[in-house]
């Protein structure tokens, strides 16, 4: 059987024909131009569909259903996108009717950060557990929240926002309006602001990163304090769900050993005595295609 997997994303759409072992049978994707109305970009998204399907030998009767991951905020019970920073001109969109006007199918619909999650349970690091965050460190930073077996959603599906928390409310006005939220001091973003603060010049954060593996201390300085504020956020997610493991995605966490080294380090001393300061904090095992995975498992597990 078989799923259409649809990532919405910033800068390009991502359309995939997913079967029920998480194969990728084909996929495309489409560039998000702003200029074009979001309707006729479904129209488009939806032709890419038909071609994937028919180029396969599959009809639509074939299909399990749509899945469909977005930028939040977005209302998942009304099928609408809402007001993602990155899609201004898709703000109050009714995607999932506009969808409606073109396939015959269950649609399904959630925000991107809770569809990796339900990835991970799928077919990634979490496939074992019943209680598990999934957290992202990249442009942003967000959670998809797995808790007695279930997706948490929320009202609306957007549960999981936590690139808000306030970590440092003596920081800076983050985009939000809130002074020091977890995104603006520890975001890929974040890290490239500050690292281009302290260098006087632009520096990604991956320049950053590399800087203070080969010894530069003013720069290793910054990255252990992003380190320390990344641990800050797990905590509290740890104290909150009581989970068996976090799963961290996102091209932040791509640096691997020294990021997971220093929250563990910080989460063993400072979670919940005892039970949270062992919980397993273990890398996404889905990257690339995470997102058209995890638009497919809204269709092919039950959540
Ligand atoms: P998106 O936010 O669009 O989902 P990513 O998950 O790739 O995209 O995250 C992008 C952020 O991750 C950027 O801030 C980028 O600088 C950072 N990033 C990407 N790859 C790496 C890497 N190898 N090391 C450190 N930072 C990275
Ligand atoms: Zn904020």
């Amino acid at each position: 059987s078989y799923a259409v997997g649809i990532d919405i994303g910033g800068t390009k759409t991502a359309i995939g024909l997913i079967d029920s072992s998480g194969v990728i049978l084909a996929k495309t994707s489409l560039p998000t131009d702003l200029s074009i109305k979001p309707d006729e970009m479904v129209d488009r998204m939806a032709e890419a569909v038909k071609d994937l399907i028919t180029a396969q030998g599959i009809q639509e009767s074939d299909l399990l259903g749509i899945g469909v991951g977005a930028p939040g905020p977005l209302n998942s019970k009304t099928g609408y996108i809402v007001k993602p920073p990155n899609l201004p001109t898709w703000w109050d969109f009714p995607l999932v009717d506009s969808l409606r006007r073109h396939f015959e199918l269950p649609i399904s619909f959630e925000n991107d950060a809770t569809a990796a999650a339900l990835a991970e349970k799928w077919l990634g690091a979490a496939q074992d557990a019943e209680h598990f965050v999934f957290i992202t460190v990249s442009t942003g930073i967000g959670a998809g929240i797995y808790t007695h077996g279930k997706l948490l959603t929320g009202a609306t599906g957007n549960a999981g926002d936590v690139g808000h928390f306030v970590i440092d409310a003596s920081g800076d006005q983050c985009v939000c309006g809130q002074h020091g939220c977890w995104e603006y001091l520890a975001s890929g973003t974040a890290i490239a602001r500050q690292a281009s603060a302290l260098l006087g010049r632009e520096v990604s954060s991956k320049e950053a990163f590399d800087l203070a593996a080969a010894g530069d201390v003013p720069m290793k300085d910054l990255i252990d304090g992003i380190f320390r504020y990344i641990g800050i956020g797990c905590v509290t997610l740890i104290n909150t769900f009581d989970p068996e493991m976090l799963v961290i995605g996102g091209g932040v966490s791509q640096v691997g050993a020294p990021l997971f080294d220093a929250v563990k380090d910080y989460v063993s001393q400072y979670a919940l005595n005892p039970s949270g300061r062992t919980t397993a904090i273990v890398p996404a095992a889905l990257q690339q295609d995470a997102g058209l995975i995890g638009a497919a498992a809204l269709v092919h597990m039950p959540y």
